[in-house]
């Protein structure tokens, strides 16, 4: 029987396993292992339920309008569970000099579906209102000028897109931290055609893309369809669909705690040596005829390195870490709270190059945590189901340059920065009933200026190894939904690859 070797158990790793533990179910004679480094399965999706709060530590939503997700979720039976943002309630704040300015009401992004709120808004210049209004007439200049959809190497910043619609106001005060809300990066270097490819398509039709989504919306009336809610998740947390995918998943095909240190060629096969996290003793070397590399980018850059030196290079160069800190209140702390109604806040980014400091003093790291936060989330007015009645659930999210000096504080510490952060943007907050800090070291990778066809060079060279495939977040979107689709695709490619070669 042909063995499939999966190494990485994030939610792509993860539900390529399921994929494969369903293609045995059907009768593919195929045999698979998960290999995990850490003791759980899931990587960055983690949810911690305490006390009737559901606190996500990592990812907290999908975007509905990709359906890999929700079709999960509905095989897996969790249908009922499926719970959407509370848009009637949706207003994202800037933190602008320690107060909350209101972004216009109906953005997408930065694209606006209601002229009066653009124009009313205190947060625009009036050349950046007048950028707005003009970039409908500018549809057919800019759709001449659109990024070449049949050239991978055609690609340009997000400012520089965003830019070339609204002008450098809108892609400073919007832009910039949405994205960095997302990414923790500089949008100066992210690539638009990876990170914003829906918005790249939409200029390619229609060149304006205030003119593409009002077209879009159009249709979706004609057509009976009504908007759906943006962001869905579980009533359970997200961690649901990895203990739903884990549970169809024979235990004799998981094997935690194995961290994979070598990946080589043997033949036709791949000799995969590991080392066991609780005993010295029990390391693996096993063959196996293919291989899905789910790991980050840093890691699979290691593990191919000897296999290739070249591949190395094409993988994401840097990635940005994350510090996710969550304060819960219960109702009768939570009235102190001068909560605005939202979904939460963005803090535009300053200058980042001056936020690291050699020395570590409570002042600098105070200074240090306020230029890393980067968006705060009022989880309980954003889903409902995440909270007790009248209790309050804020997750701060720090990235960024900033964010590496905070990574080897104590909890404490971080608990104590995020704390007073918090409060010098929405008040003093109170105690919490309880709190949590998770750190995600390199974990959101940076996609930069030409990665897809970065991306296409490196699966051009891939060929090479008929039977091995990247899958994770290095590639081809960070978002769970496309993580879920590329890790089932990865799967039922590869049982189609060892079945149709003679190993
Ligand atoms: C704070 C935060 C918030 C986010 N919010 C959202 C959101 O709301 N919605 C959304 O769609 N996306 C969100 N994302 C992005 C999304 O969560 C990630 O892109 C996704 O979870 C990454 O999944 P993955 O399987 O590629 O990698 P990971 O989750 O990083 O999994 C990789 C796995 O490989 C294992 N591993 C590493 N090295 C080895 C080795 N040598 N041997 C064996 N195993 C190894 C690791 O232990 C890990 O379990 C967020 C990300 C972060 C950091």
């Amino acid at each position: 029987m042909k063995r499939i070797a999966i190494v990485g158990g994030g939610i792509a790793g993860v539900s390529a396993a399921y994929e494969l533990a369903m293609q045995r179910q059907a009768g593919v004679p195929v045999e698979f292992t998960l290999l995990e480094a850490t003791q759980r399965l899931g990587g960055i999706v983690e949810t911690e339920r305490r006390d009737g709060f559901v606190v996500e530590c990592g990812p907290d939503s999908w975007v509905t309008e990709k359906p890999w997700a929700r079709e999960l979720a509905v095989e897996l039976g969790l249908e009922k569970e499926i719970i959407f943002s509370q848009d009637e309630r949706r207003k994202t704040y800037l933190a602008e000099n320690r107060t909350l300015v209101a972004l216009p009401d109906g953005m997408r992004m930065m694209v606006p579906m209601q002229w009066a709120s653009v124009l009313n808004s205190p947060l625009f210049s009036w050349q950046a209102k007048l950028a707005y209004l003009r970039e409908p007439k500018l549809a057919e200049q800019l759709k001449a000028t659109a990024l070449d959809a049949s050239s991978a190497a055609h690609d340009e910043s997000v400012r520089n897109f965003v830019h070339r619609h609204f002008g450098a106001e809108v892609a400073d005060t919007i832009a910039a931290p949405l994205l960095a809300g997302v990414f923790g990066g500089d949008i100066a270097s992210l690539s638009a055609r990876g990170v914003l490819p829906a918005y790249v398509a939409l200029e390619r039709e229609h060149g304006s893309l205030i003119l593409g989504l009002q077209e879009r919306a159009r249709q979706n009336v004609d057509a009976g369809i009504q908007a759906a809610p943006i962001f869905s998740t579980l009533r359970n947390g997200l961690e649901g669909l990895i203990e739903a995918m884990a549970a169809c998943i024979p235990a004799s095909s998981m094997r935690c705690g194995t961290t994979v240190e070598v990946i080589e060629r043997v033949g036709d096969r791949w000799r995969i040596r590991g080392a066991s996290s609780k005993n010295v003793e029990d390391t693996l070397c096993e063959c196996f005829d293919a291989v899905l590399m789910a790991t980050p980018a840093k890691t699979t850059a290691r593990l191919l390195r000897p296999l290739d030196a070249q591949l190395p290079e094409l993988l994401p160069q840097q990635a940005s870490s994350a510090i996710v800190v969550a304060f819960a209140f219960a109702a009768e702390w939570a009235q102190s709270l001068r909560i605005p109604r939202g979904f939460g806040f963005l803090v535009p980014q300053r200058s980042q190059a001056a936020a690291i400091m050699p020395d570590a003093t409570q002042e600098n790291l105070e200074t240090l945590a306020q230029r890393a936060l980067l968006a705060c989330t009022f989880i309980d007015q954003k889903f409902f189901h995440r909270a007790p009645p009248g209790a309050v659930l804020l997750r701060a999210f720090f990235g960024g340059a900033a964010a590496p000096a905070l990574l080897q504080e104590d909890d404490t510490t971080l608990l104590t920065l995020a704390h007073t952060a918090l409060g010098r943007i929405i008040g003093r907050l109170p105690e919490p009933n309880f709190a949590l800090v998770r750190r995600w070291p390199d974990s959101l990778p940076l996609y930069p200026v030409g990665h897809l066809e970065r991306i296409q060079n490196l699966e051009d060279r891939m060929a090479e190894f008929p039977c091995m495939r990247l899958i994770g977040n290095a590639y081809r979107g960070v978002g769970l939904p496309d993580l879920i689709h590329a890790g089932r695709t990865a799967a039922r490619e590869m049982t189609t690859a060892v079945q149709n070669c003679n190993l």
